[in-house]
């Protein structure tokens, strides 16, 4: 079984609850939708989330929907944000929501953590396709921009190379670009030798950050739950 199985048995799934007989306008623009968002690389599990069942963090849940309401001048802008805040607070799925209402405006968009950068751009069967892909498309999703998933300080360093090369691109051709970091003290400590000081100013002048601290939501609906 692999993700594109996945993905059909999830199509045929959308056509049976609709009960139709599949090739009616709703289920044929959920297929659309779907290619699209397997294709921007959007895990399954996020595929039918939206803001409205939103149970994060309420800050979270405005800025987001501020930014969805005004995406294309955000597009226009290259307006780059990071979340930055404890686990639960509901930060991947709302860069999700992002990516989600991008592609129904007809955007490219990317998700991808940052451990899989790493690990695919210095593979390089792959590396330059995904570089390229990385400055390119429309809005981009880097998750988990955690030092944890670090290893040592030359993985660091490896990464903070790539992540300066990608994000002056995408900054300097205004090119929005979308951050999740666990580090709730900002995103410094991800990075790590020469790349440090020149990805610092990079960040100062063109990325927001909004701390987002607050309970694990994920643990209080469980508790609500039982
Ligand atoms: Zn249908």
């Amino acid at each position: 079984m692999s993700l594109t199985r996945k993905k059909e048995l999830v199509k045929e799934k959308v056509v049976r609850s609709h009960g139709c007989r599949g090739a009616c306008i709703r289920c044929t623009k959920v297929h659309r939708l779907i290619d699209k968002m397997a294709e921007s690389n959007i895990p399954i599990g996020y595929w039918f989330l939206n803001m409205k069942e939103f149970k994060g963090a309420p800050k979270l849940k405005e800025i987001v929907d501020d930014y969805i309401t005004t995406i294309s001048d955000k597009y226009m802008d290259g307006n780059s944000i990071c979340f930055a805040g404890n686990q639960g607070t509901g930060k991947t799925m709302s860069s999700i929501c992002i990516l989600k209402e991008a592609i129904k405006k007809g955007f490219s968009a990317h998700y991808i953590t940052a451990s899989d950068i790493l690990n695919e751009a210095t593979d390089s069967r792959h590396s330059y396709n995904l570089k390229a892909l990385l400055r390119d498309v429309d809005f981009l999703v880097i998750d988990e921009l955690d030092s944890r998933f670090f290893s040592s300080d030359n993985a660091k360093e490896l990464f903070s190379g790539i992540y300066e090369n990608i994000f002056r691109f995408r900054s300097h051709n205004t090119l929005p670009t979308i951050m999740c970091t666990n580090e709730t003290d900002g995103i410094l400590s991800v990075f790590h030798g020469q790349s440090v000081q020149a990805i610092n100013s990079l960040n100062k002048q063109y990325l927001t950050i909004y701390p987002v601290v607050g309970p694990d939501f994920r643990k209080q609906q469980v508790k609500h739950a039982s």
